[in-house]
């Protein structure tokens, strides 16, 4: 069976793999220089591939069962063995984040095209797919060359970070044969707030408490790393938060999630001074509070429940996921188009986005290992 792959990311590389190694013939077609460039750039070029803490709940998407369906035929495990076969070493960390033990995000790219490269897969890069039609075969347009196969798997990405080649004019491709788009919005991005409140605060990184509330409830809550910025806030924490957080949303921060009120309170009364909260919190971080509050009580008030009104997000330039996409309603059990069959999804173009920590790689290789097998069957 021949086979046309149309994207050279994490999913499209993978599922190549699976299909050559079961002795497929692929192309595999990238629009860009390179493969894998998203990939190599991962989890702050570490490579964050995947997380033992694997499960549906940290998904987004129109079916979370299918998704739980996936993940127990494809899981985080799956994705470690795949990686070690190929000869890497691959370690969780504290938080059951896995990265290559040399910790180079380009490394894993680099396994991949070894094995692409043993495997005797096609590669054409500078091959953007300006159409893919059908006619008992798939033909992929790319340049002025038709590419075709029986099968054809869109591996294209979604709409996150343009600048590595994904700026969700593939959807285009999936739309001709009559698929809709769930609207994309970025996540695992930096959210704005309102600037009065960040002034005199950018650069400062704290370890925090910070919850999302909506309508006064809290409907997120995370610790982790809070970087102030020119425009808002970024950081571990606000990434993870971002998956939740919308325009008009209030985050509230604990800048001393460990100390309890009382305590602080008796600090604060012990030193009228204008040093007061040396000790305390940073000392930029305490400068900006003192401006901000009138007496003792806005100063404790400040420091466990600082809030940002939330006025949207940096935009899919600068995030690392896609919500939305290809709904997963449309696609079978194998991931294959209900419009037309013989077309397979897999990676981030499909409607599922997963938490910071490995969940998004996660379900690139998920997906690739789907779409690979139904595609063989
Ligand atoms: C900076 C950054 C850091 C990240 N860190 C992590 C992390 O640590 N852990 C984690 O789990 N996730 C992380 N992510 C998210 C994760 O990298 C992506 O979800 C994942 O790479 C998506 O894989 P994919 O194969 O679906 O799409 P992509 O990797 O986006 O690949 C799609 C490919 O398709 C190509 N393409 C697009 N249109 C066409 C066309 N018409 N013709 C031919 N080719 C086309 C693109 O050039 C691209 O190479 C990060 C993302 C970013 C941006």
């Amino acid at each position: 069976m021949n086979v046309i792959v149309i994207g050279g990311g994490t999913a499209g590389m993978v599922s190549s793999i699976l299909l050559a190694r079961r002795g497929c013939s692929v192309t595999l077609l990238e629009r860009g220089e390179r493969l894998g460039r998203k990939l190599s750039a991962s989890g702050n070029g570490q490579g964050n591939v995947t997380n033992l803490g694997m499960g549906a709940e940290h998904y987004f998407s129109d079916d979370k069962e299918k998704v739980a369906r996936a993940l127990s035929r494809f899981g985080a495990e799956d994705t470690v063995r795949f990686l070690e076969e190929m000869g890497g070493i691959f370690l969780p960390d504290a938080r059951g984040r896995v990265y290559p033990a040399s910790r180079q995000a380009s490394a894993v790219t680099d396994l991949l095209r070894a094995e692409l490269s043993r495997l005797g897969v096609e590669v054409r890069l500078n091959a953007r797919v300006s159409a893919l039609s059908h006619d008992g075969d798939f033909h992929a347009l790319c340049g002025g060359e038709r590419v075709s196969a029986e099968r054809a798997i869109l591996a294209a990405g979604g709409k996150a970070a343009p600048n590595f080649g994904t700026d969700g004019s593939a959807f285009a491709l999936a739309e001709g044969f009559g698929h809709t788009v769930v609207p994309c919005a970025p996540v695992l991005v930096q959210l704005r707030c309102d600037p009065s409140r960040v002034r005199g605060l950018k650069g400062i990184r704290v370890d925090a408490v910070l919850c999302v509330e909506r309508k006064g409830r809290c409907i997120f809550r995370v610790r982790g790393d809070v970087l102030f910025t020119e425009s808002g806030v970024s950081g571990d924490a606000v990434f993870r938060a971002s998956s939740y957080a919308e325009a008009g949303d209030r985050l509230l921060l604990d800048f001393l999630p460990d100390v309890e009120e009382g305590r602080l309170r008796a600090a604060l009364e012990r030193n009228p001074g204008a040093e007061k909260l040396l000790c305390i919190v940073n000392n930029g971080l305490g400068r900006a509070l003192r401006k901000q509050a009138a007496d003792d009580a806005g100063l404790l008030r400040l420091i466990k429940a600082f809030p940002l009104e939330v006025k949207g997000t940096l935009g899919f330039p600068y995030a690392q996921a896609t919500r939305g996409g290809i709904p997963l309603g449309e696609t079978d059990e194998n991931l294959q188009s209900l419009k037309r069959r013989g077309l397979f999804f897999a990676g981030e173009m499909l409607n599922v986005d997963g938490e910071c920590g490995g969940y998004n790689l996660q379900w690139a290789f998920t997906s690739a290992h789907i779409a690979a097998e139904g595609a063989l069957s």
